[in-house]
């Protein structure tokens, strides 16, 4: 049997392999410490718990509209317009499963073959995936440690062609917990306001900061008509597997992206999206601890590694990863991710994971206890070690 050729341009996330392994080792008996996924390990918040369960008992089990259902498209808008200082409608607003089908569905919505979508490397893998799927030329903008892993205006301008269709933003970012400035926002929707680019701003990480208040791009002047926003409940409420995200958008093309949810998954779980207006409303004081216990597991991770002989930690300033420079070990970033799994029992990601431009570095997720990263940070330093001794 034959497969469709496009099957050739699509990517993943390794993440979920590198976690896959690391199970079956496992279940040989293998103590690993998990340092590769993504997710919260807190309990998402009893109170929205319960209104899930609510939402069972009251009949909220059948089909709904596709953009999501209408009071709680109300609750996401009113959200955001008093979060980010916006004025959102609920024509806006497309509630999705998880925040990933609007990368994907925006990108189907608004690029075509041969058109040119500008995406960070090292960044979050699916961007690249999808635009290589739609047939999409991406365009590496590379992010370096020198600056913080961010970047500036002019970084931007040299990569804009006629062809450019859209900029990915992710701040704060994935792998490197790196934070965009407001005079990088200004500075950046000053160059793209007048030019006929999308801009998907990738801000599932918002409350995940660890200074100052987040910020969106489309709160810059000219700014609102041509930004996808891109935010969820996986990341802040601890919501991983309820799967709920959304988009905010102009309301032509949330209709674009309803169409796509309507063909692929008709609409995001109907008890589950009644759980979100809980989750905004509420106190966020669990959102506040969460985020306190991320900072104390940053300090204790940035620390443990820079104190490691050959290794270098950017602090992050969001986010829950640290994506040091492991270049000191003279080992390819993916050959480190094989030997820490096998040989150091330490599930952690390749910088390559995230575009050829993460090599020389890794990605370990802080969203595990102060004793697992201890842990992890005592083995690494091992197998460092071992490895540096053995170059000698
Ligand atoms: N965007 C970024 C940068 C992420 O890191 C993730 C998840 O890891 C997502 C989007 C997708 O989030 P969700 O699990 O809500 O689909």
């Amino acid at each position: 049997m034959r497969y469709a050729e496009r099957m050739n341009l699509l990517g993943t996330e390794t993440a979920f392999e590198v976690l896959a392994k690391a199970r079956a080792l496992e279940a040989q008996g293998r103590s690993i410490v998990h340092l590769e996924i993504g997710e919260p390990d807190f309990d998402t918040p009893a109170a929205i718990r319960d209104a899930a369960i609510r939402a069972i008992q009251e009949g909220f089990t059948h089909y709904g509209p596709s953009a999501g259902l209408p009071e709680v498209k109300e609750a996401i808008a009113a959200h955001i317009s008093k979060d980010r200082g916006l004025s959102v409608t609920a024509d806006q607003v497309v509630i999705t499963p998880g925040g990933k089908p609007v990368i994907t569905f925006s990108i189907m919505a608004t690029v075509d073959p041969g058109d040119e979508v500008i995406v960070p490397n090292p960044g979050f893998p699916i961007y690249e995936s999808v635009a290589r799927f739609v047939g999409a030329k991406v365009v590496p903008l590379v992010l370096r440690e020198e600056r913080e892993f961010r970047f500036g205006a002019a970084d931007l301008e040299a990569l804009l062609t006629p062809k450019t269709k859209m900029v990915v933003l992710n701040s704060p970012h994935n792998p490197t917990g790196s934070v965009l400035s407001p005079k990088d926002l200004d500075e950046i929707a000053a160059l793209l306001r007048d030019r006929d680019i999308w801009v998907l701003s990738d801000e599932i990480y918002s409350k995940v900061l660890y200074e100052g208040v987040h910020q969106s791009i489309a709160t810059r002047p000219g700014m609102a008509e041509k930004t996808i926003l891109l935010d969820g409940f996986s990341k802040t409420y601890a919501m991983t597997g309820w799967r709920l995200g959304y988009g905010i958008m102009t309301p032509v093309l949330a209709k674009h992206v309803a169409r796509l949810a309507t063909n692929v998954y008709s609409h995001a779980t109907s008890f589950v999206q009644r759980a979100a207006p809980t989750a905004l409303g509420g106190k966020q004081d669990e959102v506040v601890a969460m985020v306190a216990e991320f900072r104390r597991r940053r300090e204790a991770i940035v620390a443990g590694l820079n104190a490691i002989p050959g290794i270098k930690c950017t602090k992050p300033a969001g986010a829950f990863y640290v994506f040091p420079n492991v270049r000191g070990l003279g080992m390819k970033s993916a050959e480190i991710e094989g030997a820490l799994l096998q040989e150091a029992g330490i599930a952690a990601l390749s910088g390559t994971a995230f575009g050829a431009h993460g090599e020389g570095y890794i990605r370990f997720s802080y969203a595990n206890s102060i004793e697992n990263i201890q842990e992890g940070l005592r083995r690494f330093e091992a197998f460092v070690q071992s490895r540096t001794r053995a170059a000698r």
